[in-house]
Protein backbone atom coordinates (compact mmCIF):
# COMPACT_ATOMS: atom_id res chain seq x y z
CA UNK A 1 0.00 0.00 0.00
CA UNK A 2 1.10 3.77 -1.13
CA UNK A 3 2.60 6.05 1.33
CA UNK A 4 -0.72 8.18 0.75
CA UNK A 5 -3.23 5.53 0.70
CA UNK A 6 -2.66 4.37 3.96
CA UNK A 7 -2.56 7.83 5.62
CA UNK A 8 -3.16 8.54 8.99
CA UNK A 9 -4.58 11.72 8.05
CA UNK A 10 -6.53 11.03 4.88
CA UNK A 11 -9.09 8.71 3.38
CA UNK A 12 -9.39 7.45 -0.53
CA UNK A 13 -12.86 7.49 -2.02
CA UNK A 14 -13.38 5.36 -5.25
CA UNK A 15 -15.44 4.60 -7.72
CA UNK A 16 -15.42 2.47 -10.96
CA UNK A 17 -17.14 3.02 -14.31
CA UNK A 18 -16.34 -0.50 -16.36
CA UNK A 19 -17.12 -0.29 -19.87
CA UNK A 20 -17.52 -4.18 -20.82
CA UNK A 21 -17.42 -5.34 -23.96
CA UNK A 22 -20.75 -8.15 -24.28
CA UNK A 23 -19.84 -11.70 -26.32
CA UNK A 24 -22.00 -11.63 -29.14
CA UNK A 25 -21.33 -11.76 -32.94
CA UNK A 26 -23.19 -8.35 -34.19
CA UNK A 27 -23.37 -5.13 -33.11
CA UNK A 28 -25.62 -3.34 -30.51
CA UNK A 29 -27.96 -2.07 -33.55
CA UNK A 30 -27.23 -3.44 -36.68
CA UNK A 31 -26.25 -6.67 -38.04
CA UNK A 32 -22.16 -5.62 -38.68
CA UNK A 33 -19.79 -8.11 -37.17
CA UNK A 34 -17.94 -7.44 -33.82
CA UNK A 35 -14.83 -9.18 -34.99
CA UNK A 36 -11.34 -7.93 -33.51
CA UNK A 37 -8.45 -6.89 -35.65
CA UNK A 38 -10.28 -6.49 -39.23
CA UNK A 39 -9.14 -3.85 -41.54
CA UNK A 40 -10.26 -0.69 -40.67
CA UNK A 41 -13.87 0.30 -41.60
CA UNK A 42 -15.11 -3.11 -43.07
CA UNK A 43 -17.36 -3.87 -40.41
CA UNK A 44 -19.74 -1.22 -41.22
CA UNK A 45 -23.23 -0.45 -42.74
CA UNK A 46 -25.59 2.35 -43.03
CA UNK A 47 -26.67 1.56 -39.30
CA UNK A 48 -23.54 2.17 -37.81
CA UNK A 49 -22.27 4.87 -40.36
CA UNK A 50 -25.17 7.50 -39.15
CA UNK A 51 -26.20 7.47 -42.97
CA UNK A 52 -29.72 9.29 -42.89
CA UNK A 53 -32.94 6.93 -43.21
CA UNK A 54 -31.57 4.11 -41.60
CA UNK A 55 -32.38 2.93 -38.20
CA UNK A 56 -31.64 0.99 -35.13
CA UNK A 57 -32.60 -2.29 -34.57
CA UNK A 58 -31.58 -3.49 -30.91
CA UNK A 59 -29.51 -6.78 -30.90
CA UNK A 60 -31.55 -9.56 -28.31
CA UNK A 61 -28.42 -11.44 -27.51
CA UNK A 62 -26.96 -8.25 -26.69
CA UNK A 63 -29.38 -7.72 -23.93
CA UNK A 64 -29.85 -11.19 -23.12
CA UNK A 65 -26.22 -10.98 -22.07
CA UNK A 66 -27.05 -7.59 -19.84
CA UNK A 67 -29.73 -9.39 -18.22
CA UNK A 68 -27.25 -12.05 -17.11
CA UNK A 69 -24.32 -9.59 -16.14
CA UNK A 70 -27.17 -7.65 -14.16
CA UNK A 71 -28.19 -11.09 -12.17
CA UNK A 72 -24.82 -12.52 -11.58
CA UNK A 73 -23.97 -8.89 -10.23
CA UNK A 74 -27.30 -9.61 -7.57
CA UNK A 75 -28.59 -6.39 -9.59
CA UNK A 76 -32.30 -5.90 -10.02
CA UNK A 77 -33.10 -5.94 -13.40
CA UNK A 78 -35.72 -3.18 -14.60
CA UNK A 79 -38.95 -3.68 -16.29
CA UNK A 80 -38.81 -1.15 -18.25
CA UNK A 81 -35.47 0.99 -19.30
CA UNK A 82 -34.78 3.55 -21.92
CA UNK A 83 -32.46 4.14 -24.45
CA UNK A 84 -31.71 7.97 -24.72
CA UNK A 85 -28.80 10.01 -26.88
CA UNK A 86 -25.71 11.28 -25.03
CA UNK A 87 -25.17 14.35 -27.72
CA UNK A 88 -21.30 15.28 -28.42
CA UNK A 89 -19.22 15.96 -31.15
CA UNK A 90 -16.32 13.53 -31.96
CA UNK A 91 -14.90 12.53 -34.99
CA UNK A 92 -15.12 8.64 -34.14
CA UNK A 93 -18.80 9.25 -33.14
CA UNK A 94 -20.74 9.71 -36.80
CA UNK A 95 -24.51 10.50 -35.16
CA UNK A 96 -22.96 12.82 -33.15
CA UNK A 97 -24.27 11.08 -30.64
CA UNK A 98 -24.19 8.05 -28.70
CA UNK A 99 -27.01 5.47 -27.72
CA UNK A 100 -26.60 5.24 -24.11
CA UNK A 101 -29.09 5.11 -21.39
CA UNK A 102 -29.33 7.29 -18.67
CA UNK A 103 -32.82 8.19 -16.37
CA UNK A 104 -33.73 4.24 -16.78
CA UNK A 105 -31.20 2.43 -17.57
CA UNK A 106 -31.75 -1.24 -17.61
CA UNK A 107 -30.66 -2.80 -14.05
CA UNK A 108 -29.90 -1.41 -10.19
CA UNK A 109 -28.48 -1.93 -7.30
CA UNK A 110 -26.77 -4.80 -6.85
CA UNK A 111 -23.10 -5.83 -5.58
CA UNK A 112 -19.85 -7.17 -6.16
CA UNK A 113 -18.02 -8.87 -3.07
CA UNK A 114 -14.13 -8.59 -2.89
CA UNK A 115 -11.36 -10.57 -0.53
CA UNK A 116 -9.78 -8.37 1.97
CA UNK A 117 -6.84 -8.91 4.10
CA UNK A 118 -8.76 -8.79 7.36
CA UNK A 119 -7.38 -9.59 10.84
CA UNK A 120 -8.64 -13.15 10.83
CA UNK A 121 -6.43 -14.06 7.90
CA UNK A 122 -6.93 -13.83 3.63
CA UNK A 123 -10.04 -14.46 2.42
CA UNK A 124 -12.83 -12.48 4.22
CA UNK A 125 -15.51 -10.82 1.56
CA UNK A 126 -16.43 -7.16 1.45
CA UNK A 127 -19.53 -6.14 -0.59
CA UNK A 128 -18.90 -3.29 -2.82
CA UNK A 129 -22.12 -1.88 -3.83
CA UNK A 130 -23.09 -1.03 -7.74
CA UNK A 131 -24.78 1.51 -8.91
CA UNK A 132 -26.38 0.53 -11.97
CA UNK A 133 -25.94 -1.17 -15.17
CA UNK A 134 -26.54 0.37 -18.27
CA UNK A 135 -26.45 -1.22 -22.02
CA UNK A 136 -24.33 1.54 -24.61
CA UNK A 137 -22.56 1.24 -27.67
CA UNK A 138 -18.97 1.80 -28.14
CA UNK A 139 -17.85 4.66 -30.40
CA UNK A 140 -14.93 4.44 -32.99
CA UNK A 141 -11.12 4.50 -32.39
CA UNK A 142 -9.40 7.75 -33.56
CA UNK A 143 -5.81 6.32 -34.50
CA UNK A 144 -2.67 8.69 -34.51
CA UNK A 145 -0.22 8.04 -36.71
CA UNK A 146 3.32 9.01 -36.94
CA UNK A 147 3.07 11.46 -39.34
CA UNK A 148 0.87 13.25 -37.07
CA UNK A 149 -2.18 12.64 -39.05
CA UNK A 150 -5.43 10.90 -37.48
CA UNK A 151 -7.60 8.36 -39.13
CA UNK A 152 -10.57 7.06 -37.75
CA UNK A 153 -11.93 3.36 -37.78
CA UNK A 154 -15.06 2.95 -37.27
CA UNK A 155 -15.39 -0.99 -36.94
CA UNK A 156 -15.68 -0.38 -32.95
CA UNK A 157 -18.68 1.76 -33.69
CA UNK A 158 -21.67 0.47 -32.08
CA UNK A 159 -20.18 -2.52 -30.86
CA UNK A 160 -22.60 -3.42 -27.48
CA UNK A 161 -21.30 -2.51 -24.27
CA UNK A 162 -22.31 -3.06 -20.52
CA UNK A 163 -21.51 0.31 -18.36
CA UNK A 164 -20.91 -1.32 -14.83
CA UNK A 165 -20.87 1.89 -12.03
CA UNK A 166 -20.33 1.15 -8.76
CA UNK A 167 -20.74 3.18 -5.24
CA UNK A 168 -17.79 4.74 -4.12
CA UNK A 169 -17.02 2.19 -1.74
CA UNK A 170 -13.75 1.20 -2.81
CA UNK A 171 -11.16 2.40 -0.03
CA UNK A 172 -7.20 1.93 -1.58
CA UNK A 173 -5.92 1.81 -5.37
CA UNK A 174 -5.17 -2.31 -3.95
CA UNK A 175 -9.00 -2.65 -3.33
CA UNK A 176 -9.78 -1.06 -6.57
CA UNK A 177 -7.54 -3.68 -8.47
CA UNK A 178 -9.31 -6.73 -6.10
CA UNK A 179 -13.16 -5.56 -7.42
CA UNK A 180 -11.90 -4.95 -11.00
CA UNK A 181 -10.34 -8.78 -11.17
CA UNK A 182 -13.88 -9.82 -9.13
CA UNK A 183 -15.98 -8.31 -11.51
CA UNK A 184 -13.99 -9.93 -14.69
CA UNK A 185 -14.14 -12.64 -13.34
CA UNK A 186 -17.97 -13.14 -12.87
CA UNK A 187 -18.73 -11.77 -16.25
CA UNK A 188 -16.39 -14.40 -17.82
CA UNK A 189 -17.78 -17.14 -15.61
CA UNK A 190 -21.19 -16.49 -16.90
CA UNK A 191 -20.14 -16.01 -20.29
CA UNK A 192 -21.24 -12.88 -21.00
CA UNK A 193 -18.35 -11.54 -22.42
CA UNK A 194 -14.13 -12.40 -23.17
CA UNK A 195 -13.62 -9.10 -20.89
CA UNK A 196 -9.92 -9.56 -22.93
CA UNK A 197 -8.25 -6.37 -21.74
CA UNK A 198 -5.91 -6.56 -24.45
CA UNK A 199 -8.49 -6.14 -27.04
CA UNK A 200 -10.04 -3.24 -25.02
CA UNK A 201 -13.51 -5.53 -23.74
CA UNK A 202 -12.74 -4.77 -20.60
CA UNK A 203 -12.36 -0.79 -19.79
CA UNK A 204 -12.66 1.51 -16.09
CA UNK A 205 -12.58 5.38 -15.64
CA UNK A 206 -11.83 5.72 -11.54
CA UNK A 207 -13.55 8.53 -9.73
CA UNK A 208 -10.83 9.20 -6.93
CA UNK A 209 -11.42 12.09 -4.16
CA UNK A 210 -10.01 12.13 -0.57
CA UNK A 211 -11.66 13.66 2.94
CA UNK A 212 -9.68 13.77 6.08
CA UNK A 213 -10.45 10.74 8.14
CA UNK A 214 -13.93 10.58 9.96
CA UNK A 215 -15.79 13.24 7.73
CA UNK A 216 -18.43 11.83 6.10
CA UNK A 217 -18.90 14.37 3.60
CA UNK A 218 -17.40 13.65 0.32
CA UNK A 219 -13.97 15.48 -1.46
CA UNK A 220 -14.18 16.85 -4.99
CA UNK A 221 -13.60 14.31 -7.33
CA UNK A 222 -11.75 13.83 -10.74
CA UNK A 223 -12.14 11.05 -13.43
CA UNK A 224 -9.57 9.53 -14.68
CA UNK A 225 -10.13 7.93 -18.08
CA UNK A 226 -10.00 5.07 -19.86
CA UNK A 227 -7.93 2.81 -17.94
CA UNK A 228 -7.28 -1.20 -19.70
CA UNK A 229 -4.91 -2.58 -17.64
CA UNK A 230 -5.24 -3.99 -13.79
CA UNK A 231 -2.25 -2.56 -12.91
CA UNK A 232 -2.28 1.07 -14.32
CA UNK A 233 -5.91 1.28 -12.58
CA UNK A 234 -4.42 0.61 -9.36
CA UNK A 235 -1.13 3.11 -10.46
CA UNK A 236 -2.83 5.87 -11.43
CA UNK A 237 -5.27 5.94 -8.73
CA UNK A 238 -2.44 5.96 -5.97
CA UNK A 239 -0.65 8.74 -8.43
CA UNK A 240 -4.39 10.88 -8.24
CA UNK A 241 -4.34 10.50 -4.35
CA UNK A 242 -0.89 11.59 -3.87
CA UNK A 243 -1.75 14.42 -5.82
CA UNK A 244 -5.29 15.55 -4.58
CA UNK A 245 -3.68 15.40 -0.80
CA UNK A 246 -0.52 17.59 -1.70
CA UNK A 247 -2.95 19.84 -3.65
CA UNK A 248 -4.98 20.41 -0.47
CA UNK A 249 -2.25 20.01 2.44
CA UNK A 250 -0.12 22.84 0.44
CA UNK A 251 -3.55 25.03 0.42
CA UNK A 252 -5.00 24.42 -2.82
CA UNK A 253 -8.30 22.92 -3.54
CA UNK A 254 -9.34 19.99 -6.28
CA UNK A 255 -10.89 20.89 -9.17
CA UNK A 256 -13.57 18.61 -10.85
CA UNK A 257 -11.92 17.32 -13.67
CA UNK A 258 -11.26 14.65 -16.30
CA UNK A 259 -7.58 13.29 -16.44
CA UNK A 260 -5.35 11.02 -18.12
CA UNK A 261 -3.04 8.81 -16.70
CA UNK A 262 0.44 8.59 -18.35
CA UNK A 263 2.04 5.09 -17.62
CA UNK A 264 5.36 5.37 -18.54
CA UNK A 265 5.84 8.50 -16.73
CA UNK A 266 3.22 8.24 -13.73
CA UNK A 267 1.76 11.25 -14.44
CA UNK A 268 -1.54 12.69 -14.46
CA UNK A 269 -2.91 15.05 -17.38
CA UNK A 270 -5.34 17.15 -17.01
CA UNK A 271 -7.51 16.96 -20.42
CA UNK A 272 -10.51 18.95 -19.37
CA UNK A 273 -12.48 20.91 -16.63
CA UNK A 274 -15.58 18.57 -15.94
CA UNK A 275 -18.51 18.88 -18.16
CA UNK A 276 -21.80 18.37 -15.89
CA UNK A 277 -24.61 16.05 -17.36
CA UNK A 278 -26.36 18.27 -18.74
CA UNK A 279 -24.01 19.19 -20.82
CA UNK A 280 -24.66 16.11 -22.88
CA UNK A 281 -28.54 16.55 -23.47
CA UNK A 282 -29.52 13.71 -23.01
CA UNK A 283 -32.91 12.69 -24.59
CA UNK A 284 -34.51 9.32 -25.31
CA UNK A 285 -34.00 7.90 -28.51
CA UNK A 286 -37.22 8.55 -30.83
CA UNK A 287 -35.88 5.46 -32.79
CA UNK A 288 -35.92 2.99 -30.04
CA UNK A 289 -39.08 2.07 -28.41
CA UNK A 290 -38.53 1.35 -24.35
CA UNK A 291 -37.18 -2.11 -23.74
CA UNK A 292 -39.35 -4.21 -21.51
CA UNK A 293 -38.36 -7.14 -20.24
CA UNK A 294 -40.76 -9.69 -18.57
CA UNK A 295 -40.46 -11.01 -15.40
CA UNK A 296 -40.22 -14.73 -17.38
CA UNK A 297 -37.34 -13.61 -19.46
CA UNK A 298 -35.48 -12.76 -16.31
CA UNK A 299 -36.76 -15.88 -14.34
CA UNK A 300 -35.60 -18.17 -17.07
CA UNK A 301 -32.36 -16.67 -17.55
CA UNK A 302 -31.76 -16.35 -13.41
CA UNK A 303 -32.08 -20.14 -13.72
CA UNK A 304 -29.76 -20.68 -17.08
CA UNK A 305 -26.79 -18.86 -14.74
CA UNK A 306 -23.85 -21.39 -13.71
CA UNK A 307 -22.90 -21.57 -10.32
CA UNK A 308 -21.32 -18.04 -9.28
CA UNK A 309 -17.50 -17.69 -8.00
CA UNK A 310 -18.55 -16.07 -4.74
CA UNK A 311 -20.88 -19.37 -3.88
CA UNK A 312 -18.07 -21.58 -5.62
CA UNK A 313 -15.71 -20.73 -3.01
CA UNK A 314 -17.85 -21.17 -0.05
CA UNK A 315 -18.83 -24.91 -1.63
CA UNK A 316 -15.21 -25.40 -1.59
CA UNK A 317 -14.79 -24.87 1.85
CA UNK A 318 -17.68 -26.75 3.21
CA UNK A 319 -17.54 -29.66 0.52
CA UNK A 320 -13.88 -30.17 0.21
CA UNK A 321 -12.30 -28.63 3.57
CA UNK A 322 -10.63 -26.01 1.79
CA UNK A 323 -9.50 -22.83 3.39
CA UNK A 324 -10.25 -19.49 2.26
CA UNK A 325 -7.51 -18.75 0.68
CA UNK A 326 -7.37 -21.84 -0.81
CA UNK A 327 -10.75 -21.81 -2.20
CA UNK A 328 -10.32 -18.81 -3.62
CA UNK A 329 -7.26 -19.30 -5.79
CA UNK A 330 -9.10 -22.64 -6.89
CA UNK A 331 -12.10 -20.49 -8.22
CA UNK A 332 -10.14 -18.06 -9.54
CA UNK A 333 -11.33 -18.96 -13.16
CA UNK A 334 -14.41 -21.30 -14.06
CA UNK A 335 -12.13 -23.63 -15.96
CA UNK A 336 -9.33 -24.38 -13.04
CA UNK A 337 -12.31 -24.86 -10.73
CA UNK A 338 -13.73 -27.30 -13.02
CA UNK A 339 -10.48 -29.07 -13.63
CA UNK A 340 -10.06 -28.94 -9.64
CA UNK A 341 -13.09 -30.16 -9.32
CA UNK A 342 -12.75 -33.67 -11.40
CA UNK A 343 -9.22 -34.36 -10.37
CA UNK A 344 -10.04 -34.27 -6.81
CA UNK A 345 -13.51 -36.55 -7.43
CA UNK A 346 -11.37 -38.63 -9.36
CA UNK A 347 -8.84 -39.06 -6.63
CA UNK A 348 -10.72 -38.94 -3.51
CA UNK A 349 -8.82 -36.75 -1.14
CA UNK A 350 -9.82 -33.38 -2.49
CA UNK A 351 -6.75 -31.60 -0.44
CA UNK A 352 -4.12 -33.48 -1.50
CA UNK A 353 -5.43 -32.51 -5.28
CA UNK A 354 -5.42 -29.01 -4.22
CA UNK A 355 -2.27 -28.66 -2.65
CA UNK A 356 -0.93 -29.87 -6.31
CA UNK A 357 -2.71 -28.09 -8.38
CA UNK A 358 -2.05 -24.64 -6.15
CA UNK A 359 1.30 -25.52 -6.39
CA UNK A 360 2.82 -27.27 -8.86
CA UNK A 361 0.14 -26.76 -12.07
CA UNK A 362 -0.26 -22.64 -10.74
CA UNK A 363 3.74 -22.60 -10.89
CA UNK A 364 4.00 -24.82 -14.64
CA UNK A 365 1.28 -22.20 -16.20
CA UNK A 366 2.54 -19.23 -14.86
CA UNK A 367 5.97 -19.99 -16.08
CA UNK A 368 5.02 -20.87 -19.10
CA UNK A 369 1.75 -17.82 -18.92
CA UNK A 370 -0.89 -19.79 -20.61
CA UNK A 371 -4.03 -20.56 -19.32
CA UNK A 372 -4.95 -23.26 -18.21
CA UNK A 373 -7.71 -24.58 -21.19
CA UNK A 374 -4.60 -24.13 -23.45
CA UNK A 375 -2.55 -26.65 -22.16
CA UNK A 376 -2.36 -30.68 -22.76
CA UNK A 377 -2.85 -31.72 -18.57
CA UNK A 378 -6.37 -33.07 -17.88
CA UNK A 379 -7.78 -33.40 -14.23
CA UNK A 380 -7.63 -37.65 -14.58
CA UNK A 381 -3.70 -37.62 -15.58
CA UNK A 382 -3.21 -35.28 -12.54
CA UNK A 383 -4.89 -37.21 -10.30
CA UNK A 384 -3.56 -40.44 -11.33
CA UNK A 385 0.18 -38.77 -10.65
CA UNK A 386 -0.99 -37.32 -7.05
CA UNK A 387 -2.56 -40.76 -6.47
CA UNK A 388 1.14 -42.81 -6.98
CA UNK A 389 2.86 -40.36 -4.83
CA UNK A 390 0.58 -41.34 -2.13
CA UNK A 391 0.92 -44.80 -2.93
CA UNK A 392 4.26 -44.53 -2.57
CA UNK A 393 5.08 -45.70 -5.82
CA UNK A 394 6.84 -42.69 -7.02
CA UNK A 395 8.50 -39.81 -4.67
CA UNK A 396 6.71 -36.22 -4.69
CA UNK A 397 10.13 -34.96 -5.33
CA UNK A 398 10.59 -36.53 -8.49
CA UNK A 399 6.83 -36.66 -9.50
CA UNK A 400 6.44 -32.04 -9.40
CA UNK A 401 8.77 -32.29 -12.70
CA UNK A 402 6.04 -34.49 -14.26
CA UNK A 403 3.25 -31.89 -13.99
CA UNK A 404 5.27 -29.35 -16.43
CA UNK A 405 5.78 -32.44 -18.28
CA UNK A 406 1.79 -33.11 -18.26
CA UNK A 407 1.00 -29.28 -19.13
CA UNK A 408 3.30 -29.57 -21.71
CA UNK A 409 2.58 -32.60 -23.77
CA UNK A 410 0.34 -34.64 -21.69
CA UNK A 411 -0.03 -38.34 -21.77
CA UNK A 412 0.04 -40.93 -18.82
CA UNK A 413 1.72 -40.28 -15.42
CA UNK A 414 2.23 -43.82 -15.10
CA UNK A 415 4.02 -44.55 -18.57
CA UNK A 416 5.96 -40.89 -17.77
CA UNK A 417 7.47 -42.76 -14.54
CA UNK A 418 8.17 -45.98 -16.31
CA UNK A 419 9.64 -44.48 -19.13
CA UNK A 420 12.32 -42.20 -16.84
CA UNK A 421 12.64 -44.99 -14.43
CA UNK A 422 10.88 -42.97 -11.33
CA UNK A 423 9.57 -45.81 -9.86
CA UNK A 424 10.49 -45.09 -5.86
CA UNK A 425 12.82 -48.08 -4.17
CA UNK A 426 10.50 -49.80 -2.19
CA UNK A 427 12.46 -52.79 -1.90
CA UNK A 428 13.61 -53.12 1.89
CA UNK A 429 16.16 -55.25 0.97
CA UNK A 430 17.67 -52.48 -1.67
CA UNK A 431 17.17 -49.94 0.66
CA UNK A 432 18.88 -51.45 3.67
CA UNK A 433 22.08 -52.46 1.55
CA UNK A 434 22.36 -48.52 0.74
CA UNK A 435 22.01 -47.24 4.55
CA UNK A 436 24.73 -49.57 5.42
CA UNK A 437 27.06 -48.69 2.57
CA UNK A 438 26.35 -45.16 3.68
CA UNK A 439 26.69 -45.70 7.05
CA UNK A 440 30.34 -47.73 6.86
CA UNK A 441 31.59 -44.32 4.47
CA UNK A 442 31.31 -42.12 6.62
CA UNK A 443 32.39 -43.14 10.17
CA UNK A 444 32.31 -39.69 11.03
CA UNK A 445 29.20 -38.86 10.91
CA UNK A 446 28.18 -41.75 12.27
CA UNK A 447 30.15 -40.57 15.45
CA UNK A 448 28.31 -37.60 14.90
CA UNK A 449 24.99 -39.11 15.08
CA UNK A 450 26.02 -40.82 18.24
CA UNK A 451 27.48 -37.70 20.00
CA UNK A 452 24.44 -36.00 20.14
CA UNK A 453 23.96 -34.37 16.92
CA UNK A 454 20.62 -34.78 15.36
CA UNK A 455 21.43 -32.98 12.29
CA UNK A 456 23.97 -35.11 10.55
CA UNK A 457 20.62 -37.70 10.41
CA UNK A 458 19.69 -35.72 7.34
CA UNK A 459 23.45 -35.75 5.96
CA UNK A 460 23.06 -39.58 5.68
CA UNK A 461 19.45 -39.30 4.60
CA UNK A 462 20.83 -36.91 1.68
CA UNK A 463 23.62 -39.16 0.72
CA UNK A 464 21.14 -42.29 0.42
CA UNK A 465 18.49 -39.98 -1.62
CA UNK A 466 21.19 -39.28 -3.70
CA UNK A 467 22.39 -42.99 -3.63
CA UNK A 468 18.62 -44.07 -4.96
CA UNK A 469 18.30 -40.92 -7.41
CA UNK A 470 15.66 -39.53 -5.33
CA UNK A 471 13.60 -42.61 -5.35
CA UNK A 472 13.61 -43.52 -2.02
CA UNK A 473 10.52 -42.46 0.60
CA UNK A 474 11.87 -40.13 2.61
CA UNK A 475 10.25 -41.24 5.81
CA UNK A 476 11.30 -44.75 5.16
CA UNK A 477 15.06 -43.86 4.69
CA UNK A 478 14.84 -41.30 8.06
CA UNK A 479 13.42 -44.68 9.87
CA UNK A 480 15.94 -47.26 8.66
CA UNK A 481 18.63 -45.14 9.26
CA UNK A 482 17.83 -44.28 12.87
CA UNK A 483 17.09 -47.81 13.72
CA UNK A 484 20.67 -48.77 12.36
CA UNK A 485 22.15 -46.41 14.28
CA UNK A 486 20.23 -47.32 17.55
CA UNK A 487 18.94 -43.64 17.75
ZN1 LIG B 1 -23.39 -1.58 -39.01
Amino acid sequence: MSKASCNQDWEAVIGLEVHNQLATDSKLFCGCSVAYGSEPNHHTCPVCLALPGSLPVLNRRAVENAIRAALATHCTVNERSVFARKNYFYPDLPKGYQISQFEEPLATGGWVEIPTDGESGEGEARRIRLTRIHMEEDAGKSIHDAADVTRVDLNRTGVPLIEIVSEPDLRSPEEAGAYLRALREILRYVEVSDADLEKGQFRCDANVSVRRRGESELGTRTELKNLNSFRFVEDAVRAEIERQIEVIEEGGEIRQATLRYDPDRGRIHVMRLKEDAHDYRYFPDPDLIPLAIEAEAVRAARESLPELPEDKRARFQSEYGLSAYDAGQLTASRGLADFFEAAARAHGAPKSVANWVQRDVLAALKEREVELEATAITPEALSMLVKMVDDGRVTARNARPLVAVLVETGGDPEALVQERGLEAVSDTGLLESVADEVIAANPKAVDGFRGGDPKVLNFLMGQVMKKTQGKADPGQVRELLARKLGG
